[in-house]
């Protein structure tokens, strides 16, 4: 699992904890309500930006091998590492693999959840009004479903 996608799903594992936690911790978790707001906005730069450093990471990588003519031998699962069979076969190394943006998308929609779905049990117990609730919600780029604040 690449860093981008764990530490999003770290930062949402540990909201859907405290949403369903009894009241008394999720008063506790809620005094802390900005850090974790950080951490969201913080996980959801390090999704948007993956792509940028993707880029980066495989082309300094391409013009490593190209200007050194890097060359790794093939791992063989039948002979634990170098082929007896096929003997040295050098290749240049493949390119790093890119995450796929379905995957990106879907780590970035739950964490935004995990956010909102803390905000809107907050709200339900009184500890923030309408006009906080938006304000926080804004911030992550969500919108507000009314039926979501019924108690
Ligand atoms: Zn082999």
């Amino acid at each position: 699992m690449i860093y981008t996608i764990e530490k999003a799903n770290l930062v949402a594992t540990q909201l859907k904890k405290f949403t369903t936690g009894y009241a008394h911790h999720v008063v506790g978790q809620y005094a802390n309500i900005d850090f974790w707001l950080e951490e969201v906005i913080t996980a959801q730069r390090t999704i948007d930006a993956y792509r940028y450093r993707f880029n980066d990471m495989r082309d300094a990588q391409k013009e490593w091998v190209e200007k050194h003519d890097t060359q790794v031998f093939s791992y063989c699962h039948i002979c634990r590492g170098k082929c007896e069979l096929i003997g040295d076969n050098p290749l240049p190394p493949s390119p790093p693999k890119r995450m796929s943006s379905a995957v990106l998308d879907t780590t970035r929609k739950e964490l935004v959840n995990a956010m909102y779905y803390f905000l809107t049990r907050c709200y339900r117990m009184g500890l923030l009004n309408d006009i906080q609730l938006k304000q926080k919600c804004d911030r992550i780029g969500t919108s507000i479903d009314p039926s979501d604040l019924e108690t």
